[in-house]
């Protein structure tokens, strides 16, 4: 690596979706960018989450990049609701026709990266001992991808085999006959179970909290339906942009309480018919924000469940009862309560009696011992947060940007950049918008593209948020985040949201829950603005006000 290059303009760390997106933005502006992954392959999220059944549940048309006229033009979608290897096979599609891969360090872990103030420069300091230097360093490192596992005792004892679902072994694991044990049903855990239930002699699945599965058909996209896609993407994408969740649905117009019951349960009906996000996204505009639509919502569902699942107790035990609907991310279903029907499937209530410990063969929950033969753990990320602070991000001072947060709590500008680092920026930073991420992917590299092109034309040496942005930022994310269903007192869930699945971190909101259009509107303006609320530097501010 030492006879390669180690000077750029922009380096990016992480080769997924953001890397992608940023590496093509950025060399069209004449930076000379670099993209580095710690991986051995393109794909971010999607190449190390190769666990069985892992599928987009973001619909193809708005779960992909609008941007490139000959991606969209020469890429064909199999599938309404991608697979791993599709969505894969996607990326390095584009990566190969926009010749990316020439300007991308694969196996490159980036474990520390300093500010360096005299030279305006930031130093990467690469895993295996080798320096690069960067004046513009961004993040795209992930906000679903620093894995946790669950503090339960015994963790390092089992004899058997264990994986987390974020870690899948790339060659596949060979489940058929064994004795299985599930932690973790959130998204991930969702659609493991389906998936591996036919395979496995015995699952066991142990549930501290049931989630709101809103299931949905997969259907195959027909080339005449690929063909209208490709015709109509810009429109696609605005209405996705414009959308509060990214998605490219028509946000509904009514409360769920002006309508009369029977309306209510016509609508609840269709859309969950049409499933997935359709439910979450188009029933009614106050799923989200009023505890009693939430509720009806959530009421809804439990009918579904107890029709779905035979037997009364399962039923009872799947039922969420102690959140709202939307009081955490609401997954997608591929078949998911109808898991729960066969004889094999049997699943635990760890909630009244949590998994006391892992022994040598199993699972043990209070008196009761679960001989297992392998362990699945879809227990979650150290979201948004865990992939900045797993490594030393030196900002000005010295300061890391863990030790910051620790001391101040979150803060940033819109999530995209920080006071006391100049010159890094974040794709997809904690305080960004929840919502289908390609989206906010895409305009962020945008965003970012103008704004440097900007910085160049205009002399500027360095982009810094203000501490005013900060605290103006903290304070509409979390005014935002309280206006929602996640945040009713007593009734909060262990949401990733509020950074309450991770012991120890502290409770706040992790994510922007204003609607992915106002933040937009907000990074608009920012830029009508010139920027000025990332200019803490006088010298930057005066030489804009010139
Ligand atoms: P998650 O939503 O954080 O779920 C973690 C699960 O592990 C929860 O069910 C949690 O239970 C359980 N758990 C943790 N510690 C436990 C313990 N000690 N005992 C029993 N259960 C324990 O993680 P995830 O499923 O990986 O999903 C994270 C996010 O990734 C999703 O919300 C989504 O945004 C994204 N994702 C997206 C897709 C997709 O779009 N296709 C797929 C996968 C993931 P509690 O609820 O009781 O804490």
């Amino acid at each position: 690596m030492s006879s390669q290059e180690s000077t750029y303009d922009a380096i990016v760390i992480g080769a997924g979706f953001s890397g992608l997106a940023l590496l093509h933005h950025l060399r069209e502006i004449g930076l000379k960018t670099l993209v580095v992954d710690g991986e051995d392959g393109i794909g971010g999220t999607w190449w190390v989450n190769r666990y069985p059944g892992v599928r987009t549940d973001s619909e193809f048309s708005y779960y992909s990049f609008s941007f490139s006229r000959i991606v969209r033009d020469e890429w064909t979608w199999t599938q309404r609701y991608p697979g791993g290897d599709e969505v894969l096979s996607y990326l390095n599609f584009v990566a190969d026709r926009l010749d990316l891969r020439k300007d991308i360090r694969l196996n490159t872990f980036v474990d520390k990266a300093v500010y360096d103030e005299g030279e305006n420069t930031w130093t990467v300091h690469v895993a295996d001992g080798d320096t690069l230097t960067t004046k513009y360093l961004i993040s795209g490192m992930g906000v679903l991808s620093q894995a946790i596992y669950p503090d339960i005792p015994g963790i390092d004892r089992f004899q058997g085999e264990s994986y987390h679902t974020a870690h899948w072994p790339r060659t596949g694991v060979d489940l058929s006959g064994k004795k299985v044990g599930l932690i973790g049903l959130g998204a991930s855990g969702i659609q493991v179970l389906p998936t591996i239930a036919s395979e496995v002699d015995e699952l066991y699945v142990f549930q501290r909290t049931p989630n709101f599965v809103v299931e949905t058909n997969n259907d195959s996209v027909s080339e005449s339906e690929m063909q209208h896609v490709r015709q109509t993407y810009d429109e696609i994408y605005a209405r996705a942009a414009a959308h509060p969740f990214g998605v490219d649905m028509v946000p509904a117009e009514h409360s769920a309480l002006e309508v009369s019951p029977e309306e209510r349960e016509r609508i609840f009906e269709s859309k969950w018919n049409e499933g997935g996000f359709h439910f979450a996204n188009e029933c009614f505009n106050d799923l989200a924000t009023n505890h009693e639509s939430s509720e009806l919502a959530a009421e809804f569902i439990r009918k579904k469940i107890a029709q779905i699942v035979k037997d009364p107790a399962t039923a009872e035990l799947l039922s969420p009862r102690t959140y709202s609907f939307n009081g955490k991310r609401v997954p997608t279903g591929h078949g998911y309560y109808h898991a729960f029907n066969h004889d094999h499937v049997h699943l635990i209530d760890t909630a009244s009696v949590p998994i006391t410990e892992v022994t040598e063969r199993g699972l043990k929950v209070g008196d009761t011992d679960y001989e297992l033969d392998v362990i699945v753990y879809a227990t979650g990320f150290d979201a948004m947060t865990g992939t900045l602070t797993n490594i030393d991000i030196v900002g000005r001072s010295g300061l890391t940007l863990r030790e910051k947060w620790e001391r101040d709590g979150l803060a940033s500008n819109m999530g995209i950049n920080a006071h006391g680092f100049p010159n890094f920026f974040m794709s997809l930073g904690p305080q960004t918008p929840y919502s289908n991420l390609v989206v906010p992917i895409q305009l962020g590299a945008q965003w970012l593209q103008r704004a440097l092109k900007w910085a160049a034309e205009n002399d500027i040496k360095c982009f810094e948020a203000t501490p005013d942005s900060e605290q103006w930022w903290a304070e509409e994310t979390d005014r935002a985040g309280r206006a929602t269903v996640m945040y009713s007192e007593g009734k909060k869930a262990n949401a990733w949201f509020l950074g309450k699945n991770k012991p120890g971190k502290p409770e706040e909101f992790q994510v922007y829950m204003g609607g992915g259009h106002v933040y937009q509107e907000h990074a608009r303006k920012a830029e009508k603005d010139g920027y000025r609320s990332f200019l803490a530097g006088a010298s930057a501010a005066e030489s804009v006000d010139a």
